[in-house]
This record gives C-alpha cells, structure tokens and sequence, in this order.
C-alpha cells in the first residue's frame, strides 16, 4: 500500500503562543507568500513566494501537539488561501484534534466563496475554519481598537454559521 505524502507549506514562522490572533490561547502559523501588497503591511517579508521555509504538516503537527495549553491554531499571513492545498490538509489533521480554526485572508469572503465553487483545496480549507477575518489590511481604515483585526474592513465571520445561512454572520467579538 502507498502511503500518503505529508503535505508540505511554506512558512515564514511561528508563534507557539499567542492572544493576539483570534479568541483564547492560540498557535500561530503564518503563511510565506502574499499577493495582495497592502500598503502599510505590519508582515511584508511574508510577501515572497519564494522566501521563508518549507515544512511538511507532521513537522507542525508536533509542535502543536507539544501546546497543551492552546484553545486553537490560527491560520496568518501572508495568504493561507494561496496555498490551500497544504492548509485544507492540515486543517484536517488540526480539527482531528479537537482545536477550533482560525485563518485570516486578503481576500473577502465572498471573494474566497466564489473560488471554492471550482477550487476543493479552497472550499475544504474555508469548511474547516471556524473564524475567518477577511479582506485586505487598509491603513485608511486602521483601528488599533479593534479585536484581532488592524483595519475597520476586516471581518470576523463565523464561516459554519455563515454557510449555513447563505449569508455572512459576524461574530460578537
Ligand atoms: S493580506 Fe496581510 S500579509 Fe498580505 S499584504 Fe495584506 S496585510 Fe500584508
């Protein structure tokens, strides 16, 4: 029998402990690789495709394993939608493991539900995310105020809720 290959992403980092990137204690993966440019980007070394590391998912996985103590695993940017595949798959692996998801995106949800409609990498990686804070960082919206979020166009979607209602429903954070 063959097994399967482990997926493998790119990463400009991590952080094993974080309560900044979304509710409660959280591990931090944060995506190598961003088309978006926003101006005023706090990551823009995360920007090349071809910089930060390769990982394969067993590799994190352990160190995520050795976190007792984190509620969840946060999904930052860079873009983890540009690399969907290895995400979606190791968004798998992370609910397996009963922690919730958290991924941030450059791009709206609508923008990410539309692609998932012809991309399954797409579709199972938005599935599996129980938070998504959604759209471009805009320095003209900033807002320091704002829970896990630098800029008033962001979003906290509840994505179980929202695909479920066929709208989006924001969390009460
Ligand atoms: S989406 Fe995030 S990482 Fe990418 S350029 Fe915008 S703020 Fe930076």
């Amino acid at each position: 029998m063959v097994s399967e290959v482990a997926a493998v992403i790119r990463i400009a980092g991590i952080t094993r402990e974080s309560v900044v990137d979304g509710p409660g204690l959280r591990f931090v993966i944060f995506a190598q690789g961003c088309p978006h440019r926003c101006a005023g980007c706090h990551n823009p070394e995360t920007w090349d495709f071809e910089g930060g590391r390769e990982v394969d998912e067993e590799e994190l996985l352990k160190l995520i394993q050795e976190s007792k103590l984190i509620r969840g695993v946060t999904f930052s940017g860079g873009e983890p939608f540009a690399q969907a595949k290895g995400f979606a798959s190791l968004a798998g692996r992370i609910k397996e493991m009963g922690l919730d998801l958290v991924t941030y995106t450059g791009y709206t949800f609508e923008e990410i539900l539309a692609k998932s409609k012809e991309d399954r990498d797409t579709e199972r990686l938005l599935k599996l995310t129980d938070l998504l804070v959604d759209g471009p960082y805009l320095s003209h919206e900033r807002d320091l105020s704002l829970p896990f979020r630098g800029s008033r166009n962001q979003r906290l979607i509840l994505v179980p809720a929202s695909l479920a209602a066929g709208r989006v429903v924001l969390a009460d954070l």
